[in-house]
């Protein structure tokens, strides 16, 4: 699935002329593998097991980059950045004691891009994720 996202990246950057070296290609494959919410140094790891001359710098730069062009989304999240791709659209679930994130498919929110709310307001995109216990912690909680 995330093999489409990887390619219309490297095809839009392409076509932007930016240079497509090979630590920001495994920077973006790294990225695409991570999963949900992966800090940089998940990130940094892999992209060096894809590319060992990968640099910091380099993950840093290519992360904010896709984020500025709306490829990857980034949370802050106790003072550490986290970051995916942004497509496929779902959501999450997130366990408030153990900081466990599962990833949510379904989407509830029927409002879609482009559409205009509220007098106006013009809809980009939507952030939710939904606040419980993993299973795990539910059964602690007993
Ligand atoms: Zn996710
Ligand atoms: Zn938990
Ligand atoms: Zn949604």
């Amino acid at each position: 699935m995330s093999f489409n996202i990887v390619s219309a990246i490297l095809q839009a950057w392409r076509a932007r002329g930016r240079r497509l070296t090979a630590p920001r290609r495994a920077v973006l494959a790294a990225l695409a593998r991570v999963g949900c919410r992966a800090d940089v140094q998940t990130v940094y790891r892999l992209a060096r097991r894809l590319y060992p001359r990968t640099g910091l710098v380099t993950v840093y730069r290519t992360l904010e980059l896709l984020v500025q062009e709306g490829w990857a989304e980034r949370w802050e999240d106790g003072g550490v950045a986290r970051y995916e791709l942004a497509q496929p659209h779902h959501h999450h679930l997130v366990c408030v004691r153990c900081g466990f994130v599962a990833r949510w498919d379904r989407c509830p929110v029927p409002v879609r891009r482009g559409t205009k709310v509220k007098g106006g307001f013009l809809v980009t995109g939507h952030r939710l994720e939904l606040l419980g216990y993993c299973r795990r912690c539910r059964e602690v909680r007993r």
